[in-house]
């Protein structure tokens, strides 16, 4: 608004007289035009007289021998110049009572510009002649405008412009006022959530019903935070998982250990009964502790990915063979589809997440059920599956069971040798990979793991 008044007052007058000058031009254009006409009518006079009326113009024509022809009405009343002492240059005259001296500079100065000061008001005016010839005679057309605009209608625009400004300052006030509070408002609100957050309280919520980039702002926070509360999860299951894994296996040990020093010490049978669970129990948690530095190993990057040509076949056959105890003892039927065809992949390491798919698909299944091991080698890459009828895993738990120590049953026989890391270092292997992977299944209908390794690998 600012700017505007300041353009308003340094431009007024510049542009007044530029529209004064254009006016000019066209009133002297529609009086030529009238008076070329052979056949002048009256509604020709009176547009003529209304041009000059409506735009604060004076004007009077004459003829050859300074007769006046046309004297119109005018709106510029006492302000016209036309009947008063004018002076151009150094000759003081007044028009109407020596129209010769008007003409005879005309003919001089063709058409003819002035800017004169009216003596009353000391307003800059212009005074304009033209000489228009026709075919009978020659007439001259004397028009007085002026040049600036009067201090009223200065003061009327100011005014005007002042009651606009404070309306328009208003306005923008009351709309600053609710779209501060409106685009503040959720950004206060998810500043509370984000303090509840930082303050270990996972339900903060940041959905906002706000503008778009709010919006994404907030259900970003709110995936982070799922995220993060997932990982307080882990963490928490972490630490539940390892103490009671670690310290159930320890107790037994202690506690056989008691019994063969106490009571079977004498005892062969007994004693080599006590010994067997004590040896049971140190494999568990060396399993455990090295199914936990592995994946340790693996996530942090230290175990390198050696790549050679793999014969699959050899080894699926070579996995199969490494549970060929369990197999036998759970009587499943176990089924070995294998193409001829050569990965390249770390041998070591696609053999272990064969084999903790194979010994998953073993510990969920029933007895006498059946397993299918497939690999099927296609144009861009090599698939491997390992299929199974047994238990199943239920949607909701299907997205974490790749996660660390998740068990889907958290109670679940700690013999069948659960450590909850099996997928986990499965999938580290296969992201190291760069394979993709995935498990298909349904509650108490079976499971498919899969990988496939691709063809066209990029060298690391
Ligand atoms: P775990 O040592 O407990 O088997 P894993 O990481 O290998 O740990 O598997 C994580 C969880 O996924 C298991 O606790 C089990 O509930 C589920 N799971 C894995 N494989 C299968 C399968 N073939 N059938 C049913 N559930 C499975």
């Amino acid at each position: 608004m600012l700017l505007l008044g300041f353009l308003l007052v340094v431009l007024i007058k510049p542009y007044y007289r530029n529209d004064r000058m254009n006016t000019i031009d066209m009133i002297s254009e529609t009086i030529e035009k009238l008076l070329l006409k052979n056949d002048v009518n009256n509604n020709d006079i009176e547009s003529a007289a209304r041009t000059i009326i409506g735009n604060n113009v004076c004007a009077i024509i004459y003829n050859e021998n300074g007769k006046s022809i046309y004297y119109p009405p005018d709106s510029l009343g006492e302000l016209c110049m036309l009947d008063k002492k004018i002076t151009v240059g150094d000759l003081s005259y007044n028009i109407k009572s020596e129209p010769e001296k008007m003409i005879e500079l005309i003919k001089n100065d063709n058409p003819f510009y002035e800017t004169i000061y009216s003596q009353y008001t000391g307003i800059e005016m212009l005074l304009y002649g033209k000489q228009l010839k026709t075919n009978l005679a020659n007439y001259y057309l004397i028009l007085n405008t002026p040049l600036e605009p009067v201090e009223s209608y200065i003061d009327f625009i100011m005014n005007q412009y002042l009651y606009l400004a404070m309306i328009v300052i208003l306005i923008s006030l009351v709309l600053a006022f609710f779209l501060a509070k409106n685009i503040s408002k959720p950004i206060i609100q998810m500043k509370n959530e984000a303090n509840k957050l930082a303050q270990g309280d996972y339900d903060a919520k940041f959905e906002t019903n706000s503008f778009s980039e709010i919006n994404d702002l907030a259900s970003t926070l709110d995936d982070a935070t799922e995220k993060l509360s997932k990982v307080n999860d882990l963490r928490k299951d972490l630490i539940a998982n390892v103490s009671h894994d670690i310290k159930t296996p320890l107790t037994m040990i202690k506690a056989y250990a008691e019994m063969i020093k106490d009571i079977s010490g004498d005892d062969p049978l007994k004693r080599n009964e006590h010994l067997d669970v004590i040896i049971q129990e140190s494999e568990y948690l060396d399993k455990l502790v090295s199914d936990m530095s592995e994946l340790s190993k693996l996530q942090s990057g230290v175990i390198e990915i050696n790549r050679d040509n793999v014969d699959m076949k050899e080894c699926v056959e070579r996995v199969v063979t490494l549970l060929s105890h369990a197999v036998e003892e759970k009587k499943v039927k176990l089924i070995v589809d294998c193409d001829d065809c050569v990965a390249y992949a770390d041998e070591i390491k696609i053999s272990q997440v064969i084999y903790n798919f194979l010994s998953n698909a073993l510990k969920y299944s029933d007895e006498n059920a059946e397993i299918t091991v497939k690999v099927k080698d296609s144009e861009n890459a090599i698939r491997v599956e390992v299929i199974d009828n047994g238990n199943g895993i239920s949607k909701e738990a299907l997205p974490y069971i790749w996660d660390r120590y998740y068990k889907v049953d958290k109670n679940f026989n700690r013999s069948v040798n659960s450590t909850g890391l099996g997928l986990a270092i499965a999938k580290a292997i296969l992201e190291a990979h760069k394979a993709k992977y995935g498990v298909e299944s349904e509650l108490d209908k079976g499971s498919t793991f899969w990988f496939e390794l691709s063809k066209d690998y990029e060298e690391e």
